[in-house]
C-alpha cells in the first residue's frame, strides 16, 4: 500500500513537471502562432478538479505577477473579477456551452485589474474532453486583452455618430440638412408610389431675405433662419419630412395631405414666423410653391414643379403660396 502511495506521488510530481513544461512551451508557441495584438495566450480548465492552467500573461494583464497567484488557481480567480454588469452574460454563455447549446464559448467582458482599473478581455474556448457520459472533463481556450482596441473603437463610434449627426441635421434650424432631406424624400417617394399613397410637397422661401441680412446684419439673418426652422417644426407632424434646402429655402413633405391642407399648414408657418417679436418692423413674409405626388412621376419632377410655383409666387408680388401652375 505504501509502495503504491509512493508511486502515485512520483507519478503526480512527474505530471506536474510535464504540465509545467507544456505550459511553458505553449507560452512560447502562443506568440509564434498568434502574434496579433492583445493575445494573452491559452488557458486550460480541468473541469472536475476546477483547476485552471494559463499563460501567466492572462494574470499579468490585470496586474498579478506569478508570485501573487495561489498555487492552484480556480475558475473563480478570474470570474470574481468580472464586471457585475457583464457577469450574468458571461455565465450564461458558459452555461450554454457546457449544456451543449453552443459549439464554442465566446464572450467579451470587463475585468477588474489589481490597480482598480477595468480591462476588456475577449475569451474564446470549448470543451475538448468529455467522460463516457459526455460530461465535460477539460476545456481549453484563448484570451485576448482588447482594452485598447475597445476604447479606440468606442471613440471611433462616438466620432462617427457626431459626424453623422452633423451631416444629417442643419446646424441653424435642427431640421434635416439638404443631404438627409434628399435621402428622406427619395425614400418617402418610393414608398408612397409602391403603396399607391400620396403626399404633398411645399417649398417655402423667405421674401427679400437679403434685406434682413443687409439691414440688420448676418447674425440677425441667421436668427431669422433659425426661427423659420422653429415655425416649420411647430406646424408639422412627426411623420412629415422637414429640411433646409439651402439658404433661406425650405422643403416640407406631408404624407396623406391634400394641397388645400398643405396650404393651411403653409399659412400657419407664415403667421407663426411673421409674428416673431424680433421681426416686427421688418414686415417679413414668405412665399411658397406646392405640388402633390399625383402631378409628377418622381421626386425630382415634384421639386421642379413646386419650385416653378414658388417662382410664380415671387413674380406675382411675393407673400403668397401658389398651388397650381
Ligand atoms: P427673394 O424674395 O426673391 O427670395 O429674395 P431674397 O433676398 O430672399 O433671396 P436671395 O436668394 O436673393 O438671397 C438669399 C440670401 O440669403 C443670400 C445669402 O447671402 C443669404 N444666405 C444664405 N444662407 C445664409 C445663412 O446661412 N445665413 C444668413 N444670414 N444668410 C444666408
Ligand atoms: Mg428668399
Amino acid at each position: 500500500m505504501e509502495e503504491l502511495y509512493k508511486t502515485l506521488l512520483k507519478e503526480n510530481a512527474a505530471l506536474k513537471r510535464l504540465n509545467k513544461e507544456l505550459s511553458e512551451q505553449l507560452f512560447k508557441e502562443d506568440f509564434t502562432h498568434y502574434p496579433w495584438m492583445g493575445n494573452l495566450g491559452h488557458w486550460y480548465w480541468d473541469y472536475p478538479e476546477n483547476q485552471v492552467t494559463f499563460n501567466p500573461l492572462k494574470a499579468e494583464a490585470i496586474g498579478y505577477k506569478n508570485e501573487d497567484l495561489p498555487e492552484d488557481v480556480g475558475f473563480e480567480f478570474f470570474t470574481q473579477k468580472i464586471h457585475p454588469e457583464d457577469y450574468e452574460h458571461v455565465m450564461e454563455q458558459m452555461r450554454a456551452h457546457l449544456q451543449g447549446e453552443t459549439p464554442v464559448w465566446e464572450v467579451k467582458y470587463r475585468i477588474l485589474a489589481k490597480d482598480g482599473s477595468w480591462k476588456v478581455f475577449y475569451d474564446r474556448g470549448k470543451i475538448t474532453q468529455r467522460d463516457a457520459n459526455q460530461k465535460p472533463l477539460f476545456l481549453s481556450g484563448i484570451v485576448f486583452d482588447v482594452t485598447e482596441s475597445e476604447c479606440s473603437l468606442q471613440e471611433e463610434i462616438q466620432k462617427a455618430r457626431y459626424w453623422q449627426n452633423q451631416a444629417q441635421y442643419d446646424h441653424l434650424t435642427q431640421l434635416y440638412s439638404r443631404y438627409e432631406l434628399e435621402r428622406q424624400l427619395n425614400l418617402l417617394d418610393q414608398k408612397t408610389r409602391q403603396t399607391k399613397g400620396s403626399y404633398t410637397l411645399i417649398i417655402i422661401d423667405i421674401d427679400c431675405f437679403k434685406n434682413i441680412n443687409d439691414t440688420h446684419g448676418h447674425l440677425m439673418g441667421d436668427y431669422a433662419i433659425s426661427q423659420m426652422g422653429a415655425a416649420i417644426a411647430n406646424a408639422c407632424r412627426y411623420s412629415d419630412i422637414t429640411g433646409r434646402y439651402g439658404g433661406d429655402e425650405f422643403l416640407i413633405a406631408l404624407p396623406d395631405t391634400s394641397k388645400e391642407q398643405a396650404l393651411n399648414i403653409a399659412s400657419r408657418i407664415q403667421s407663426e414666423f411673421v409674428n416673431k417679436p424680433f421681426l416686427s418692423g421688418l414686415n417679413p413674409s414668405i412665399s411658397g410653391g406646392v405640388a402633390t405626388s399625383s402631378e409628377a412621376t418622381d421626386i425630382r419632377k415634384m421639386i421642379a414643379l413646386a419650385d416653378e410655383r414658388l417662382y410664380l409666387a415671387k413674380k406675382n408680388g411675393r407673400s403668397q403660396i401658389v398651388i397650381a401652375s
